[in-house]
């Protein structure tokens, strides 16, 4: 059986380093925003090229926090691609806002720039990029649309860790690159964990409050926080796992190449640019008869994953929320793609053999 994702053979070799971790964090007995945390956030802003990094309790939460920092009238529209995981959408809807659903590009999955302008009101005030799957996002014409309607930009990173548009790490382009570090993602804690970077100072000091009761000095609250901090263990964790991203992306990337080079063409492959540097947490194909290979690859011992079986316009929470039901592209990547084993813990081996099944299907 070749697994989708084990997360023990994943985090297999850290093993050692993580129980030392955990063991120096209940031996200091300071347990909240201590020594774990603040070092994670240097060494994560210093990955990433940032000057500021906050450590939040999720990526729902990093989302959440970077909305509430602008502060914006309710009913403020917030652009947002209509093919992307529920939790970009529920911050947004979180922070008494509207989500204006804009369709992705059919080769990248990612959020169509061609299609934003024709969405925007006076009301919008914000886009919300998503680097889905580890690919970053066209962000040349975002951008320009940003400046052009000045227009807040918030890029949603829990998926493209280490991914670069251009040269240019995913994250470092907005107000905010909001990350999850929650467990399967190509940085993952043993539990739940997130970070917002920006290079804004003003934007990292009212971020550090809203995570922390509203509060830069105990007891005297500046504004409405919440509690949403990232926790020493994990920290501890992340700090250790900090050191191999680029050994786990590169893994990742050697992997999707062998997809790449292997598999045959009635399979629509991830598309592949100069400019971008993908990370690819999820390697999809597309196929037509996407569920009958499913079913044939697990006869044959390989699990696979579909992200996602059903859009965010088609969930039952969104049913009064979300009016508009005319997203074509989106549907039709839902109902053909198909995510393939690509873990960090996965062999050269492992793929060749979902190949091989792969191409007699
Ligand atoms: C995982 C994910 C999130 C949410 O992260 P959590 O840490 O689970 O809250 C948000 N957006 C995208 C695109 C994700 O994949």
């Amino acid at each position: 059986m070749i697994e989708y994702e084990n997360l023990r053979s994943v985090n297999k070799p850290f093993f050692e380093e993580y129980i030392k971790s955990f063991k120096d964090t209940l031996e200091s007995g300071w347990y909240i925003l201590g020594e774990n945390v603040k070092k994670f956030e240097n060494e994560f802003a210093n990955y990433l090229n940032s000057p500021n990094c906050i450590g939040v309790a999720s990526g729902l939460d990093a989302l959440i926090l970077s909305l509430k920092a602008f502060d914006f009238e309710k009913e403020s529209e917030v652009i947002v691609p209509s093919n992307t995981y529920i939790a970009t959408i529920l911050s947004i809807l979180h922070c008494g806002l509207k989500p204006v659903l804009v369709e992705p590009d059919i080769r990248t999955y990612n959020i169509d720039p061609t299609r934003i302008e024709e969405k925007i009101s006076q009301r919008t005030k914000a886009i919300m990029a998503v680097h889905l799957y580890g690919k970053p996002c066209e962000m040349d014409p975002i951008l320009n649309i940003c400046n052009k309607y000045n227009l807040k930009l918030i890029e949603d990173c829990a998926q493209s860790h280490g991914a670069k548009y251009k040269n240019k790490m995913t994250g470092t382009f907005g107000a905010f690159g909001a990350f999850s570090f929650y467990p399967t993602k190509n940085l993952g804690a043993l539990g739940d964990a997130g970070s917002i970077i920006t290079n804004d100072a003003n934007l990292a000091i009212a971020i550090r409050r809203l995570r922390n009761y509203g509060s830069d000095l105990k007891y005297y609250n500046e504004l409405i926080g919440f509690n949403s901090r990232l926790d020493e263990v994990q920290a501890g964790f992340l700090s250790v796992k900090l050191k191999k991203l680029d050994a786990i992306n590169n893994h990742k990337r050697k992997l999707a190449q062998i997809y790449f080079d292997n598999l045959k063409d009635d399979f629509i492959k991830p598309h592949i640019d100069k400019n971008f540097f993908d990370v690819y947490h999820i390697f999809n194909i597309r196929h037509e008869k996407r569920d009958d290979l499913k079913d044939y690859l697990l006869k044959n011992g390989i699990k696979t994953d579909i992200h996602y079986p059903v859009p965010p316009h088609k969930q039952k929470a969104m049913k009064e929320i979300i009016t508009e039901k005319n997203f074509p592209i989106s549907e039709e990547i839902h109902r053909t793609t198909l995510s393939l084993p690509i873990s960090y813990s996965h062999t050269e081996d492992d793929i060749s053999k979902v190949i091989e099944i792969m191409n007699m299907f």
